[in-house]
């Protein structure tokens, strides 16, 4: 007995030993954070205080000595990198700029500025040393926090809320007075490529994962909406309360409102004396809430807005996955769209139709950014991209758009880069562009043409199949380019890592075109070509003069697989593959040259080739 014992307990020994070598090679792990605030917010001079008690939980495999938190406020302040960005940059941005192009940081005045400040900070109890760098504080631990371990962190924080330049800031240019967003000290995120302490220059966020506790006091003639779902609402009113219900009157003049957000990694409020406030439930969905300025001349607008935002709800939920949270929020604020955890700021006053798009691609945001929370400053055509894409099939849907191809702009808006010899590389950190508009083309346009071109290699059914399996995998995670790549490989079969490489991490363009069509006797041979770098499956279209057609696919062989004929009504032959270092592709047909009018490279045009004049043949009359 003693021995088989023994051989048990070594086997247990080993297949544990084996669980933890298998973990540390594959195991993904991520930071949690709890915060818990109080702050108080001066309606009159836009200074707010507060303190926060911060729990962390190091996951990761290290022992960590150092911490830092994002102070973004600071950079609303002349000198401030962002400052210098804006009056260095060949294309700055209009929102920050005066009509001479002069930036609006440089000027802002003392009173008008924004700051946030750590007046005091202790790890456990006890004092930590703690430097201001810009928007970043720099923390060196009491003690270092283990693998595994948990820390509190307790702070006393103070802030002055800037006049809006760009995202957040007090009153906004249609008159929103407070769009609070990146308005706390947050704690710099730290995953398997260590820390992401970015400075705040132009874009975007990465943050903890984790609960939030949040006790906000102001002025009770102020609405508010954000993150979070109201823990007292029948001190609050405001909308809020139970539908025809009595809302116990408060003494003073301040009300305190108390929210609580589980699992997201950023919490953004807004207020406004002047908001109305109007609910709608979706089916089998979140209560959705609507804010916006009691100003005649968009009423109208933002209540035909509230169907369509249950039916965007309804697309994302039914395309991508069932959205999470209880509660999401439509604001009226900030200096365009911007997205926010269950919540989005929006200006509100444009056309309708560009404010159902508007809200269409915040909301998007829900599920690519707010659930599946890519590092938007390293990845943001997984995040802009991705929302652009799905935004754009729902506008199509619910707008009853009806566009052959929803993804025309981002094609041409792609076409244009590439050409213009400004392109960088996608993985081009987010605030290293040269120029605004190769990161806007990049992020938006090129990352929406990523995914509709996804659809060409692999399908269109397997291509919203990636999608949704994508979400499932990753929800409440931080998903990197990889993970997006790998997917689509589960999902197809197919070989894609030279999809992800050249599309993202170079400015390889493709173009391929029909280099000769010859009769050959009773058939017709037709040579395709490869000019541009970047590989590409072929799917050619012949078109007969009695108006027949069928289709040739040219498999790539790098690829290891084929994808369903896109055409089912039309017949359609696979060809072998062809090599990519092939420069030129011939095949038969067996049908004489004489009847053939014309011939067609990839009829869809989600091929994104740069040069589309080499793509059709014609027959010469
Ligand atoms: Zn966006």
């Amino acid at each position: 007995m003693k021995n088989i014992n023994f051989v048990i307990t070594l086997l247990f020994f080993q297949v544990g030993l084996l669980s933890l070598t298998a973990q540390n090679q594959t195991n993904y792990w991520q930071q949690h954070v709890d915060y818990t605030m109080e702050v108080a917010m001066d309606v009159e001079n836009y200074q707010y205080s507060g303190t926060q008690k911060l729990v962390y939980t190091n996951n990761s495999p290290e022992s960590l000595n150092r911490v830092f938190y994002h102070l973004y406020f600071n950079a609303f302040q002349p000198g401030s990198e962002m400052d210098i960005r804006l009056q260095h940059i060949a294309d700055p941005d209009d929102r920050m700029t005066t009509t001479e192009k002069a930036s609006r940081i440089a000027s802002l005045t003392e009173s008008e500025m924004g700051y946030l400040h750590v007046t005091a900070l202790t790890q456990d109890g006890a004092k930590v040393t703690f430097n201001e760098e810009g928007t970043v504080l720099v923390v060196d631990l009491a003690k270092p926090i283990p693998s595994g371990g948990k820390t509190t962190f307790e702070m006393s924080f103070n802030g002055q809320v800037p006049l809006q330049i760009r995202r957040s800031g007090r009153n906004s240019s249609e008159g929103v007075a407070l769009s609070m967003s990146q308005w706390y000290p947050k704690l710099a995120e730290y995953d398997f490529e260590g820390w992401h302490a970015d400075p705040y220059i132009a874009r975007e966020f990465h943050g903890v994962w984790g609960d939030f506790d949040v006790k906000l006091t102001l002025d009770k003639t102020y609405t508010v909406g954000g993150t979070g779902y109201l823990q007292n609402p029948q001190e609050i009113g405001h909308g809020y309360e139970v539908p025809g219900s009595k809302v116990k009157k408060q003494k003073g003049k301040t009300l305190t409102w108390h929210f609580k957000a589980p699992m997201v990694h950023d919490f953004m409020w807004a207020a406004d004396p002047e908001y109305l406030h109007d609910t709608l439930q979706v089916e089998n969905g979140p209560m959705l809430h609507f804010l916006y300025k009691n100003n005649p001349s968009i009423i109208e607008n933002w209540k035909k807005l509230q169907p369509k935002t249950a039916a965007a709800m309804q697309f994302f939920n039914k395309n991508v996955g069932p959205y999470p949270y209880e509660q999401y929020s439509v604001i009226h604020g900030g200096d365009g769209g911007m997205e926010y955890a269950m919540s989005t700021l929006i200006t509100g006053e444009r056309k309708f139709g560009s404010l159902v798009g508007v809200m269409a691609h915040e909301m998007a945001h829900s599920w690519f950014q707010h659930v599946l929370a890519t590092n938007e400053a390293k990845h943001e055509w997984m995040d802009e991209g991705f929302t652009s894409f799905i935004s754009n099939l729902c506008m199509n849907e619910i707008m009853d758009q009806n566009k052959d191809n929803p993804f025309l702009n981002s094609y041409k808006g792609y076409f244009n880069l590439a050409l213009s010899g400004k392109e960088q590389p996608q993985t081009t950190h987010a605030d290293r562009y040269a120029l605004n508009y190769a990161y806007g083309i990049s992020a938006y346009s090129k990352g929406s043409v990523f995914l509709a071109q996804l659809g060409y290699l692999i399908g269109q059914d397997k291509l919203m199949e990636t999608l949704r399996k994508y979400y499932a995998d990753f929800k409440f995670k931080h998903p990197v380019p990889n993970d997006i790549k790998r997917t689509a490989e589960k999902v197809s079969g197919m070989e894609l890592d030279w999809y992800l490489t050249d599309w993202t991490q170079t400015t390889n363009t493709i173009d391929y075109g029909i280099k000769e069509v010859v009769a050959d006797a009773e058939t017709t041979k037709i040579t395709l070509e490869r000019i541009g770098l970047m590989p590409m499956p072929q799917d050619v279209l012949v078109v007969y003069n009695d108006d027949t057609q069928e289709t040739f696919y040219a498999p790539l062989r790098m690829m290891r697989g084929e994808k369903e004929n896109p055409y089912g009504q039309i017949k359609r032959t696979v060809l072998p593959d062809w090599p990519w270092a092939y420069p030129t592709y011939e095949f038969k047909i067996n049908k004489p040259l004489s009847s053939i009018k014309a011939i067609v490279l990839d009829p869809s045009q989600l091929m994104a080739d740069v040069n589309k004049e080499n793509n059709v043949w014609q027959a010469q009359e």
